[in-house]
């Protein structure tokens, strides 16, 4: 196992943990974007979403959901982003799959998003034609 989070998530390396189950651990970032930053991590490994199945996505996701509900519950966060990238192009570092969760508070200065596109109505057509099959 030469995965870090395969041997985070398995409990072999040694992590900040805030919750575990059978199919997943959630541990604090090793260099959050902000205080209670969270990382959830399936056991299995899979590199990225696209190599998950729907019901492993779906635990994933309702994970992050429900550690989400905690920060804010617990005064950690007044909101949260939630991000998953999948590829080296999409910015994912870490070829395992991993959701963070990212308390936010007013005025915490932490960018997320850098720049806007500009879509053309052309473009948004090809798009949506593209994409109509979900
Ligand atoms: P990503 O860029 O989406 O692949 O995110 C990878 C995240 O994993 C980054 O936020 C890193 O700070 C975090 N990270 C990397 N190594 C560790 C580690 N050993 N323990 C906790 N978090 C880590
Ligand atoms: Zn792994």
């Amino acid at each position: 196992m030469n995965c870090v989070f395969c041997n985070i998530a398995n409990g072999v390396f040694s992590s900040n943990t805030v919750f575990e189950n059978e199919n997943f651990r959630v541990i604090l970032d090793i260099a959050p974007a902000n205080s209670g930053h969270c990382l959830i991590l399936p056991k299995k490994h899979a590199e990225n979403i696209f190599e998950m199945s729907d019901e492993l996505v779906k635990e994933a996701f309702s994970l992050a959901k429900r550690t989400a509900n905690k920060l804010r519950e617990s005064g950690l966060a007044d909101g949260v982003n939630i991000l998953q990238n999948n590829g080296e192009v999409a910015g994912q570092t870490v070829g395992h799959f991993h959701i963070h969760v990212i308390p936010r508070k007013e005025n915490d200065e932490v960018t997320i998003k850098a720049k806007t596109y500009d879509l053309e109505e052309s473009e948004a057509i090809r798009v949506m034609s593209l994409l109509k099959e979900i």
